[in-house]
């Protein structure tokens, strides 16, 4: 049985009174709220606050982060360890989102290093992938997703996934307002289940596949109804307690 992963990213936004407010706010929100896993990946720089905050609320929010290096340690600068995320109690890594891939150019084959490293330092890949609306448009969506799958399938082996969650996130619906209905989610989220028991049927049917773009309040029910999408990937909800908190009780 998958259990439901809610996780908020957000993104370059916020200062320390922001993040407090947020985190004290969807902590009260959340109130009875179960059945979900809610995670949250606040900029690197409040992960000591929000971890400290965190300590002291009354219901389970699991830290995350919004991307990880492929080093250790060592003469990388600007860049950020598997260990220093652990430091601060972040367990749910986001990688290969599309921001990052667009605009700070990483490939399929950086992100799988990624992936890899996380898993050997016990930490919860967040893999996103997703095709752009050119991509859409000439029906390559599934190849595209199949692709940036099969950067980890092939080099890692597809149990690799098992422990792991995969975020399907298509780009012109992300920060746009047009997210994709429940129907077409559904099927690209099928598909991709599809791809991943052609390795193995197990790993299928045990990894969370959430969904990515233009989530709210108003459309997260219809699309957490479908039965291969398991939970959601947040932008720009994520970034209002309420919100957030109404999109994790959908779930
Ligand atoms: C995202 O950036 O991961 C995302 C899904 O953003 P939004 O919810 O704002 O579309």
């Amino acid at each position: 049985m998958r259990h439901p992963l809610v996780m908020g990213n957000w993104k370059l936004n916020g200062n320390k009174a922001m993040v407090s407010d947020l985190i004290k706010g969807l902590d009260n929100a959340l109130a009875g709220v179960e059945g979900v896993d809610v995670a949250i990946a606040p900029p690197v720089m409040y992960l000591d606050l929000a971890q400290q905050l965190l300590g002291k609320a009354q219901n389970k929010i699991v830290l995350g982060a919004q991307n990880v290096d492929v080093n250790a340690s060592g003469a990388f600068t600007g860049d950020i360890s598997p260990e220093m995320l652990k430091d601060f109690g972040a367990t749910h890594i986001i990688i290969g989102h599309s921001e990052r891939r667009e605009y700070h150019k990483e490939s399929d084959e950086f992100v799988a290093q990624k992936f890899a490293f996380l898993k050997e330092q016990g930490l919860t890949p967040v893999l996103c992938i997703g095709e752009s609306e050119a991509q859409n448009e000439a029906g390559e969506t599934v190849e595209v997703c199949a692709r940036q799958l099969d950067a980890v399938i092939k080099t890692q082996g597809v149990e690799a996934l098992l422990g792991a969650v995969i975020a399907y996130e298509p780009i012109w619906a992300i920060g746009t307002g047009k997210a994709a209905t429940a129907e077409q989610a559904q099927e690209i989220h099928a598909a991709i289940r599809a791809h991943i028991a052609s390795f193995s049927q197990n790993v299928a049917e045990q990894v969370v596949i959430q969904y990515g773009g233009s989530v709210k309040a108003g459309n997260a029910a219809e699309l957490f109804a479908m039965p291969d999408i398991d939970g959601a990937l947040v932008g720009g909800a994520a970034l209002d307690a309420e919100g957030f908190a109404a999109i994790a009780k959908a779930a």
